[in-house]
């Protein structure tokens, strides 16, 4: 595998903050998840948004407490399928995870103080 490459389908700086911080650690239950879906569509995904430093979270409105912060949250758009579908696969098949209904992308994340569920 090319170094960047830290999974099969996916590479560190899909994940790293978009401020160029450099901050691009995701965590790796949410990478298990991330490959977990990508084999069960069997499409290309795009990390919208991974890892986010606290300067780059507050300047893009999100939560305080929000998992971008700790890598372990991804906001995800997977080729071809309705965000709708994508949240309702994570739901059902990975119970412990928690998804965030959006209409153009999924969010996902693997926090560890119980699942959380909000939009749709
Ligand atoms: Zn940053
Ligand atoms: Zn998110």
């Amino acid at each position: 595998m090319p170094r960047d490459d830290i999974s099969t389908h996916f590479r560190r700086r899909e994940f790293a903050c978009k401020c160029g911080c450099g901050f691009d650690t995701v965590d790796l239950e949410t990478l298990v998840l991330l490959e977990d879906i990508r084999t069960h569509f069997d499409v290309p995904i795009t990390i919208n948004s991974g890892c986010r430093c606290e300067a780059y979270n507050r300047q893009v409105g999100g939560a305080a407490a929000s998992q971008h912060l700790l890598g372990r949250a991804a906001d995800i758009r997977v080729q071809g399928i309705d965000s709708g579908v994508v949240a309702t696969y994570v739901e059902t098949q990975h119970p412990d995870a928690s998804v965030g209904r959006y209409n153009t992308f999924t969010h996902v994340d693997t926090r560890t103080s119980g699942h959380a569920r909000w939009g749709g």
